[in-house]
């Protein structure tokens, strides 16, 4: 019962061997290729790495935000870690829970009217 899609390579139009995902900046993007064209692409291409690479990083320039998604204000960490990546920490305690609550509901209702504002200001 299963119908088959049929890819077809986005570049040359023949059947597609294998899709490909990549960013452009923060977007994801897909592409169906064909053999050659995987080839093509793939010799064009580098392993992706984790992390950025120290060479790309202009030097004296503070480090960029790391990612897209910004966590609200930043506290700077008293103790330098050297281990970029923690696991963070399940929140137990209620009141840091209810003041969590309440910081989100109230960025929710000032987006809420910001964009309310934008719509009448059109
Ligand atoms: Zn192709």
């Amino acid at each position: 019962m299963a119908e088959k899609l049929v890819r077809v390579c986005d570049i040359c139009g023949r059947p597609a061997e294998q899709s490909v995902t990549f960013k452009v900046g923060p977007r994801s993007r897909a592409q169906d290729l064909c053999g050659t064209h995987l080839q093509e692409l793939v010799s064009h291409s580098h392993t992706a790495k984790r992390g950025r690479r120290p060479a790309l990083k202009p030097s004296g320039a503070a480090p960029a935000a790391r990612g897209s998604a910004h966590r609200g204000p930043t506290k700077r960490n008293p103790k330098p870690s050297s281990t970029a990546k923690r696991p963070r920490k399940r929140i137990t305690d209620p009141a840091v829970l209810e003041k969590r609550r309440a910081a989100l509901e109230k960025a929710r209702r000032v987006r809420a009217q910001s964009r309310a504002a934008a719509r009448q200001a059109v």
